[in-house]
């Protein structure tokens, strides 16, 4: 049977480790047979060492070794240079990934095929992608990502005879400080709120220390540490922290440039030392019970994970705040190993039940939170600043999938397109949150209000990868997605208020009906309700109407106005016979008149039934008119003219001949094209509307 594991990949020390026939969960050795194997690779061998070596090199200051790489998971810039190859922290972490499995299958004895990997609880997305594609490039089939506390609870969580609690699980590692509340069920660990600090760990308390030696050694020498000195007082620091877990004082000797001094550590100095680090995990601590609503008078216990839970002050502070010491009986650097090796076995006795079953102690199922909130960045109502609107908000159990509703107006989407930045954060402020990344997507329809409302939904899985998408909702189209990558100016770009939306050009629109005998009854009482239905369909907002008559005289019976019910006032009192009874006129003068001096967009929509007596001057007429920009636009039926239609229109495109059934329509249909166009008359898609027409 191949066997699963589950994989710590820690910032300075990683851990792999499997469920035994008897359901236990153990640490698997590596090929030093130890437990832990340092997260350093030595890239100038060939392949890449992994571990305890490369670390060593590390500490005698040797060039070319890659560590603390987790925490550069995520950033597309980092790379790491050594003998002409680039490697990512992808990369690095395969490496030390594929080393783990190696150690696994040598002592299994068995190919090792799936792994549960750990992450910070606060990793994001990008982060979360990577380490699955680490996984893979170490030819491991990833079962899941699962949260470092998480993980750790569930170690603790599968002791038999643990009854229902609500913990705090204080993670502090090398490099890393993760906090999350979890309530342990008889049947379910459920994870209700996280927080961490992702530069927060165990290499800050060695920090202190090795700036106190030397800003000692330089005060009573006047000398600074210098080069070797200094690299080996960077290892010495860690040893003597860790001794003063044992120990309430440390002698250290240091040598440089001839001096030699003996400095005394106490546990008291190193805890003033360290004591805003030491506060800093506190204050993580308050606000995780402040989010999640709870007092310390729920608390049942606190899991302590992380090499560096063995420092006193945490235990002390654990104690402390419980009133009982924190609960032990599971090394606190394995904990996490051993939680994913437990994750690995339910995962893979999910998908195979023929399998043996493992015995677990009761199957649990682990219930994960999302750690921060997701958003994207929208204008505000007034447009006047950029916002981070949350669409997922943290601490909700994962998966989860939320939507919004986001409203657009066409002017903003000019190619159809909506831009999205995923954020991060919990601030309205822009320059206040992380980026995950840029969707485009297309296929933005032209809407007929001018505007469209996009409902975009944040899908975040059991990994913590989050799958965006966007729909349309008044066709319920789904719009295509694109990646991009994050552009160099964000968030810079939203600190500034938003472009204007350049206003739609007003437009102006002379309805000109040709009332000569032949349209009186039913060709008039449809040319009305065609009329009526066009304005209805223009976005008056953007665009004046006025209505002109003419048959022998032209008469202009609506001075072009926004007023709809001036317009439809001028619509209603359309009569035959006012201008006379034949067709010696045509409307084309009054037109020019009308809108040659106006700016914006400028339409005549000229309705006949019949022959005209003077073309060749209607032609002329209309021609001028076109050269001035007047667009026109030609709608006959009847005994009209499809040629002379042809002619005074600007283009084929808009000469229409139709039924006087099919009147409304064409009149609608032209004002959708104009109103979604914002004013102007697209070829194509006025083809497009113009072939659905004909079959009307
Ligand atoms: P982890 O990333 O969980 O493996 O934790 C590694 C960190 O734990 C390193 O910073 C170690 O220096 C620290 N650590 C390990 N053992 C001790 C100890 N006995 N006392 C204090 N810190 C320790």
């Amino acid at each position: 049977m191949a066997n699963v594991v589950g994989i710590d990949l820690g910032t300075t020390f990683s851990a792999v480790a499997t469920v035994d026939q008897n359901g236990r969960a153990v640490i698997i050795p590596n090929d030093l047979g130890q437990p832990l194997t340092p997260s350093v690779v030595d890239l100038r061998f060939d392949p890449p060492v992994v571990g305890a070596e490369a670390k060593e090199r590390q500490a005698a200051g040797d060039a070319g070794i890659g560590a603390f790489f987790k925490r550069d998971m995520g950033d597309q810039h980092a790379v790491f240079l050594e003998h002409g190859r680039q490697y990512t922290p992808v990369d690095l972490s395969a490496l030390v990934l594929a080393y783990l499995k190696g150690c696994a299958e040598a002592y299994l004895g068995a190919p090792v095929t799936d792994a549960v990997i750990t992450v910070p609880a606060y990793f994001n997305n990008r982060q979360r992608q990577d380490t699955i594609q680490a996984g893979r490039q170490a030819g491991l089939n990833v079962l899941r990502i699962i949260s470092e506390p998480t993980a750790a609870a569930l170690a603790y969580g599968i002791r038999p005879g643990l009854k229902p609690a609500t913990v705090l699980v204080y993670d502090l590692g090398g490099g890393t400080f993760d906090i999350s509340l979890v309530e342990i069920g008889p049947d379910a660990l459920r994870v209700i709120a996280t927080a961490g600090d992702h530069y927060l760990g165990g290499k800050d308390w060695d920090d202190r220390i090795l700036r106190y030696l030397a800003a000692e050694f330089e005060r009573q020498y006047g000398l600074d540490l210098i080069g070797n000195q200094f690299d080996d007082l960077l290892v010495r620091a860690e040893q003597i922290k860790m001794a003063l877990s044992e120990r309430s004082s440390v002698r250290v000797a240091l040598d440089s440039q001839g001096q030699r001094g003996v400095f005394e550590i106490t546990r008291d100095l190193f805890e003033e030392l360290t004591r805003d680090l030491m506060a800093r995990t506190e204050q993580l601590v308050e606000s995780v019970l402040d989010d999640a609503g709870v007092s310390w008078a729920q608390i049942s216990g606190m899991l302590l994970v992380g090499g560096s839970t063995r420092m006193p002050m945490v235990r002390e502070y654990a104690a402390r705040m419980i009133g009982h010491p924190p609960l032990a009986g599971i090394d606190p650097d394995q904990a996490v190993a051993l939680g994913a090796a437990i994750q690995a076995a339910m995962d893979s006795t999910e998908r195979q039940p023929a399998e043996p079953v493992y015995l677990l102690g009761g199957q649990r199922a682990t219930i994960d939170v999302i750690s921060n909130s997701l958003g994207l960045i929208v204008e505000n109502a007034d447009r006047s600043a950029y916002v981070n609107s949350i669409i997922i908000h943290k601490n909700q159990p994962i998966p989860c999938r939320q939507t919004r509703p986001y409203q657009l107006l066409v002017g903003q989407s000019r190619h159809g397109q909506l831009e999205v930045f995923m954020t991060q954060g919990e601030v309205t402020d822009p320059t206040g949150c992380a980026y995950l990344g840029k969707y485009v997507f297309s296929g933005i329809p032209r809407s007929r209000l001018g505007r469209v409302v996009i409902d975009v939904t944040y899908a975040y899985d059991q990994n913590g990868v989050v799958d965006v998408s966007a729909v349309e909702r008044e066709t319920g189209k789904p719009l295509q997605l694109t990646i991009e990558p994050l552009p160099a100016d964000v968030p810079a770009r939203f600190t500034r208020p938003p472009e204007p939306v350049a206003a739609a050009a007003h437009m102006t629109l002379y309805m000109a009906f040709d009332l000569s005998g032949s349209m009186s009854g039913g060709p008039l009482r449809e040319a009305r309700q065609a009329a009526h239905e066009f304005v209805r369909q223009i976005d008056l907002a953007n665009a004046s109407l006025g209505v002109i008559e003419f048959s022998d005289r032209v008469k202009t019976t609506v001075e072009a106005t926004q007023n709809g019910k001036e317009i439809a006032r001028g619509i209603d009192h359309l009569s035959i016979g006012r201008t006379g009874w034949s067709n010696q006129a045509h409307p084309f003068d009054a037109l020019y008149k009308h809108l040659s001096d106006l700016g914006g967009n400028r339409y005549a929509l000229v309705l006949t039934d019949g022959i005209w007596l003077y073309q060749q001057e209607a032609i002329q007429a209309a021609r001028r008119c076109r050269k001035a920009g007047i667009e026109i636009i030609a709608v006959g039926f009847g005994k009209a003219d499809q040629h002379f239609l042809a002619s005074i229109s600007s283009s084929d495109t808009l000469s229409f001949f139709t039924t006087l059934n099919a009147l409304t329509e064409t009149f609608s249909t032209i004002a959708q094209e104009l109103t979604e166009g914002g004013g102007l008359i697209d070829p194509e898609s006025m083809r497009r509307r113009k072939s659905l027409l004909a079959r009307f």
